[in-house]
């Protein structure tokens, strides 16, 4: 049957969604969806043409890795392409229990649970500890959009600090009322700024006040520490009583969020976690990779040598052009410009040359400071870093 198109323009809804696009749009932030198809290694197809990304997060190069795709085909042609149902009722698939363990053993905690993605671990982990009106959560300004919806799904009061402020921190503890939960909650390396909360500090002020410390590591693990095993590791904080959240998505190449912690805590979370409860669990195919991701991770070190490798060309090339990198251990450049327009330009001049480098902007990142958040990984070659160099040389040398 074809919908009535003849009064579109008085619905109501219609106006709405029209109207919120001409919005976005008269503010250079509407977005779109391309289609991409991967090539090899950091290069992908977009329609006709091959690009060179510098914006994945597959940071290790596991994702087109052989093993994780042989890992993947093994485990569907055994066990088929879905899990049929949520853990809870017999979707526990055996791999689970496998991939826990190595979770746990990389964060060097007592238990871990694993979910469909890092968005919903976030989203259910802090709903649930945080789910009594007593609860109070101290939340980074900058922290990732699925901490700030956990913190809305829970019934907590929710204050957000200034960005790795740990002297505020210490403030809002020192004057909440006495006996409430406190859960204090940040990224470890921030995702569009690529730098790493202070951690000691947080940690210090946690156990001072009996708080609990969350820690997103989604974009440290598999990537910094000495193992891998992310920010806690890089500060010197494994083993330490800080609830981790992580992700299979990013350097692991795969899909899957979890959480590690206490066995009591995951105990807790098994029952009170709902996106855990009422989602169905991972594929087969997925799990498998997962475990090859970690196995990986944990044999070569060298693929977090070439990324370091890599990184310190990026940030003294970058240098010259006049871009002084503060930031943390990971491998995320923040080349921040301010203007949307601007940035979109210089995306655009990329993308003409065959590098793609979206432009972030609000509300990904505040007003004022829109920017090109440049990734590497370690499949990229010391010639494509180059030949970034050279293009982003020519955009800021353009006419001078
Ligand atoms: C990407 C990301 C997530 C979400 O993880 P997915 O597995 O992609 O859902 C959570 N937290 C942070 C800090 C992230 O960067």
């Amino acid at each position: 049957m074809k919908c009535a198109v003849a009064n579109k323009a008085k619905d109501p809804w219609f106006q709405y969604f029209q109207d919120s696009l001409d919005y976005l749009k008269h503010r250079d932030l509407l977005r779109s969806l391309r289609s991409i198809t991967p090539v090899s290694g950091p290069e992908v197809m977009v329609g006709q043409s091959r690009y060179l990304l510098f914006c994945s997060n597959d940071y290790l190069g596991l994702a087109s890795e052989p093993r994780m795709k042989e890992a993947a085909s093994k485990a569907a042609l055994s066990y088929g392409t879905g899990s049929g149902a949520s853990r809870l009722i017999s979707g526990n698939l055996h791999l689970y229990g496998e991939l826990e363990k190595e979770v746990s053993q990389l964060k060097s905690t007592e238990g871990s649970l694993v979910f469909s993605s890092g968005f919903a671990a976030n989203v259910g982990v802090i709903s649930a500890l945080a789910r009594s009106q007593d609860a109070l959560i101290l939340s980074d300004e900058l922290n990732h959009a699925s901490i700030i919806d956990g913190c809305r799904l829970s019934k907590a009061e929710v204050m957000v600090y200034p960005h790795c402020d740990s002297d505020y921190v210490r403030s809002l503890l020192s004057s909440a009322p006495p006996r409430s939960k406190i859960l204090i909650v940040t990224d470890g390396i921030f995702s569009m700024d690529g730098d790493i909360a202070p951690l000691q500090e947080l940690y210090a002020l946690s156990v001072e006040y009996g708080a609990l410390l969350l820690v997103d590591d989604a974009h440290g693990t598999g990537v910094i520490g000495e193992n891998g095993a992310g920010s806690l590791e890089y500060v010197g904080l494994e083993g330490a009583e800080i609830v981790q959240i992580g992700t299979f998505s990013k350097a692991l190449g795969g899909l899957g969020g979890f959480v590690a912690g206490s066995a009591l805590v995951i105990d807790y979370l098994i029952n009170r976690a709902r996106s855990l409860i009422y989602s169905t669990g991972l594929p087969p195919s997925v799990l498998a990779s997962n475990l090859m991701a970690l196995k990986i991770v944990r044999q070569e070190p060298e693929r977090r040598h070439k990324l370091g490798l890599l990184s310190r060309r990026l940030v003294s090339g970058l240098a010259s052009l006049g871009f002084s990198i503060q930031k943390g251990p990971s491998p995320i450049f923040p080349l921040i410009i301010g203007g949307k327009r601007e940035i979109l330009e210089l995306s655009r001049f990329l993308w003409n040359k065959g590098i793609f480098v979206p432009a972030i902007r609000p509300p990904t990142v505040p007003e004022g400071k829109s920017r090109l958040r440049i990734s590497l990984s370690a499949v990229h070659t010391q010639e494509q870093v180059e030949e970034l160099l050279e293009a982003l040389t020519q955009f800021f040398r353009r006419g001078a």
